[in-house]
């Protein structure tokens, strides 16, 4: 595989960065994950706005411009013949003796990425549903902002499996905020798809605006607030989205079965619609 990093398109076996750098000693980088469908890059704007975002939040230096990004997207994904799969890019605040105090101006953000082969649409787990675990939100409180601190999601994502499950929600005072890597939903009774709001509770998901915008074409009904454990466990049907997931149906949170047990049918006709309007829409 050939990869980028810091200016040079190399081998992954022949990629370097610093073992000072931030990204590894703080936490202090920000990524993105951006998939591809038919060689063409998912909602690539959408990601790139929320990059910026991430690095103005932190008052990190963008280490290139919007067209060199495009250009390393576009040319990793052709060295690599990636029809089908991601492209994972990380930006750290640089290499610097170890302080937390930011480093001076003379010191460059790293930027690195990397493609990753993979199938997205033929999902085994899309096909079955997930086994959702709840566990307690011990996120830092800037979850809008997209770090590489991903130390307790990779845990929750760990017990989950150790305990039989596929992934992990998390509750914040009694309601949910997101999944380990992705949003959360649930379908009431009546239909509504419920999703939490926007706030630093959780990721500004790209897939979320994206399938909400395909469910307001559908003509479903939509409200962007918080739900409770209770509410989650007594839904008609439950989901997540993510980039590489896009819309991924729940059939069970802790222990208790989500309608039949079944992907249900919203769920399943919004993954349907995501997929084939985010193609289209691919660049
Ligand atoms: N929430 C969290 C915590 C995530 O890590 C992710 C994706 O990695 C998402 C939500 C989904 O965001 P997106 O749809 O932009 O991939």
């Amino acid at each position: 595989r050939t990869v980028f990093v810091n200016g040079s398109y190399v081998l992954e076996n022949e990629a370097s960065i610093s073992i000072f750098d931030r990204g590894s000693l703080f936490g202090d980088a920000v990524y993105e994950v951006t998939s591809v469908l038919d060689g063409k890059l998912i909602d690539y704007d959408g990601h790139m706005t929320r990059l910026r975002r991430s690095l103005d939040e932190l008052k990190m230096p963008s280490p290139a411009s919007d067209e060199e990004l495009l250009e390393i997207h576009r040319k990793l994904v052709e060295l690599n013949g990636i029809e089908e799969g991601l492209i994972y890019l990380q930006i750290s605040r640089g290499a610097a003796d170890r302080d937390f105090l930011f480093p001076g101006p003379d010191v460059k953000p790293t930027l690195l990425l990397f493609t990753q082969k993979k199938s997205l649409i033929n999902s085994a787990l899309a096909e079955r549903g997930q086994k959702i675990i709840l566990v307690d939100d011990l996120r830092w409180r800037r979850c809008d902002i997209k770090t590489v601190q991903l130390l307790y999601a990779s845990l929750v994502k760990n017990q989950a499996h150790d305990s039989g499950a596929d992934d992990a929600w998390m509750v914040l005072d009694g309601e949910i905020t997101e999944g380990s890597s992705n949003n959360a939903y649930i379908v009431t009774e009546d239909g509504t798809i419920v999703t939490r709001d926007l706030s630093s509770d959780i990721l500004h998901g790209i897939t979320r605006k994206a399938v909400l915008k395909c469910a307001g074409e559908l003509q479903l009904k939509i409200e962007e607030r918080p739900f409770t454990v209770a509410e989650a466990k007594a839904a008609k049907e439950a989901f997540s989205t993510s980039a590489t997931s896009f819309v991924n149906p729940v059939i069970e949170i802790d222990g208790a079965k989500i309608g039949e047990g079944t992907p249900g049918p919203v769920a399943r006709r919004l993954r349907e619609v995501y997929i084939a309007s985010s193609k289209a829409a691919g660049i």
